[in-house]
């Protein structure tokens, strides 16, 4: 399950490794918190409204959902620009958990603050790291944490493990030289976000700044933490 806070977060972080997953038969769920209402200067015209770029931006994700090999996509209609921290989004995002019951997680690191010099992480994809983080633990396998959803069915579930990409303190490497093409290709689909820009000169960029650690030509870094694993003490 990849929890994202908006429509192309996913595709510019960690489409490599969900498309590799996809084509290895993994089932994957995409859970979009907003849905991009906010959009970009950039590329969008001035007359755009938030209630016209909604329905877009969500087919746009659908659409690089199929590219990757991703079939099921959530969204759970939080305003862009606006998401915080709260229990209502922990209740949400622990119900969708003990629905779907993933054996992995991967979302952002929620205490990246900067990247480097020119980029502050956005408050969205903190508040929605740190959400899917706390929903995962403590929430998701913990009974009497919204006991509510009990009463919908929804039974604990432990997730095995969590992929956090955009971590200082990468430690897992995967490779995605094989499905590169396909996460630029991905990528693209998000036609009102890149304008007329081809984002092919970055993403490899990206990708080999990445590998280069594990002398990968091109690869998505991860901080993992292994919760529940098979044969683990406490899975
Ligand atoms: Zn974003």
């Amino acid at each position: 399950m990849s929890i994202q806070a908006h429509p192309d977060d996913q595709e510019f972080t960690v489409g490599g490794t969900l498309a590799k997953w996809a084509r290895a038969g993994s089932h994957i769920v995409t859970v979009c918190i907003t849905s991009g209402g906010a959009g970009s200067n950039d590329h969008s015209p001035l007359d755009m409204t938030r209630e016209a770029l909604v329905p877009i931006r969500e087919e746009e994700q659908r659409q690089a959902c199929r590219v990757l090999g991703i079939s099921e996509v959530v969204f759970l209609g939080y305003e862009d620009g606006m998401l915080e921290p709260s229990l209502a989004l922990r209740r949400e995002l622990t119900r969708i958990i003990r629905r779907y019951r993933p054996d992995a997680v991967v979302c952002g690191d929620p205490t990246m603050r900067f990247y480097g010099s020119i980029y502050m992480n956005h408050p969205d994809h903190r508040a929605a790291s740190d959400v899917a983080l706390d929903a995962v633990f403590p929430s998701a396998e913990t009974r009497l944490i919204f006991p509510e959803l009990l009463a919908e069915g929804l039974e604990p579930h432990k997730v095995q493990s969590v992929f956090i990409h955009g971590s200082a303190q990468p430690d897992t490497f995967i490779d995605i030289s094989e499905v590169l093409s396909v996460k630029v290709a991905a990528l693209k689909e998000h036609r009102t976000q890149m304008g007329s820009w081809d984002p092919t000169e970055m993403i490899t960029a990206w990708a080999r700044e990445q590998g280069a650690k594990r002398r990968l030509k091109a690869a998505e870094s991860f901080r993992l933490m292994r919760l529940h694993e098979p044969g683990s003490a406490t899975g």
